[in-house]
């Protein structure tokens, strides 16, 4: 196969006109990217044109996709606002096509965060790991695009290849279907994925890979509650989503963000798991409540949430999760692995309580 550059890309682009001119030489093909054969890259309209660019958008990912070389092409539709700068508004992002995006998935979740750095990955991954190990078949979407960290939670390295030479197959790490932009881009290229590019870029990891048959697929969100996370949540079908948080009171004002951005959206609240609950001294066994220990529950309480369960403060959780083996796989049957299960239990009942709930919505078929 043909090595692809960014040369020839732009030279097949300059065959899509917008108006009388080309769509490179008005300056609308912007943060091209290309790396062994993946590329990304952003198509810029005024915010008055928005989303009914989509059609020069899509000509340009399938002329690009269609070059030799290239194993797949991302195009993301991005509406610039006056200060010539990508519009962060949700509205502008392209809606997926029509259809089940992932017809073999039959549940999603998704494990948000108010704020970055309480252990939102961390806990995905374990709940991942512990719902396989119930027998379920599970993937894992990371779609912090912001900081994707299940690369290395997950121990995978490499990049997907594509056997259809349509859709990108997943990677695998510990039985787990896993697809990441950190797959895509080099942990230290800077991320020009923002705004209605980081919801693109989600749509595509769940259009264009092949999930197949899942019982189960968790999200990682990026962190936060801004218009990016509340568009990528209604974009999903989403099952359920769970809440970690802290049980600092900053981190329990930003879980209550994350609930409410959810219930506007119509999207169930599992739950909420409170994450470096406590500490436990590993010498002499005394627990120490760093935090204010059970904030999260009372929290939960007053809003009539569930409680899912508490994670304590330990070393040996971000040992092996931050090198790419996390405590679920590395120690089955200790104490911390045993609470990832019970979490991952609860969290799977009431997603199976909020299927049936939908389904029994749905108008039946009566002969
Ligand atoms: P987020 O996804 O919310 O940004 P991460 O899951 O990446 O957070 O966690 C941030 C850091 O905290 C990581 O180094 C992780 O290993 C560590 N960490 C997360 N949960 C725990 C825990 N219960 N005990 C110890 N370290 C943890």
């Amino acid at each position: 196969m043909s090595q692809i550059n960014e040369e020839k890309i732009l030279e097949t682009l300059a065959t899509i006109k917008d108006g009388d001119q080309n769509i490179v030489e008005k300056g609308m093909v912007q943060g091209l990217q290309v790396q062994d054969g993946h590329v990304i890259f952003a198509i810029v309209v005024p915010p008055s044109v928005g989303a009914s660019a989509e059609p020069i958008r899509k000509e340009a990912e399938e002329k690009v996709h269609a070059l030799d070389g290239v194993l797949s092409a991302t195009v993301v539709l991005t509406a610039e606002n006056e200060g010539g700068q990508a519009a962060a508004s949700g509205q502008k992002a392209p809606q997926p096509k029509e259809g089940p995006l992932m017809p073999g998935v039959k549940t999603i979740i998704a494990v948000a965060s108010g704020k970055g750095g309480v252990g939102k990955s961390t806990t995905t991954v374990n709940l991942a790991l512990a719902m396989r190990d119930q027998g379920l078949k599970v993937g894992l979407l990371d779609a912090d695009i912001y900081g994707p960290s299940m690369p290395r939670m997950l121990g995978i390295t490499g990049e997907p290849s594509s056997s259809d030479g349509q859709h990108l197959d997943p990677m695998e790490g510990h039985g787990i279907k896993c697809m990441s932009m950190g797959f895509l881009v080099e942990e230290e290229t800077p991320v020009i994925w923002r705004g209605p590019m980081a919801q693109t870029a989600l749509v595509q990891m769940m259009r264009d890979v092949n999930w197949g048959d899942l019982d189960v697929l968790m999200i990682d969100m990026p962190p936060g509650t801004g218009d990016v996370q509340l568009t990528m949540a209604q974009q999903v079908p989403l099952t359920g989503a769970v809440i970690v948080s802290t049980p600092q009171d900053i981190a329990l004002l930003d879980a209550r963000k994350g609930l409410n951005m959810f219930r506007q959206v119509d999207v169930p609240v599992l739950g909420i798991v409170e994450n470096m609950s406590y500490f436990k001294c590993p010498h002499c066994g005394e627990r120490t409540d760093v935090f204010s220990h059970g904030g999260a529950k009372q929290e939960a309480d007053l809003l009539q949430m569930d409680f899912l369960g508490e994670i304590p403060l330990d070393i040996t959780i971000r040992e092996t999760s931050d090198s790419g083996h996390p405590i679920v796989d590395h120690t089955p049957d200790g104490e911390h692995a045993k609470a990832y299960k019970a979490i991952a239990e609860a969290v799977w009942n009431k997603a199976c309580e909020k299927l049936e709930a939908k389904a029994a919505k749905m108008p039946k078929i009566v002969q």
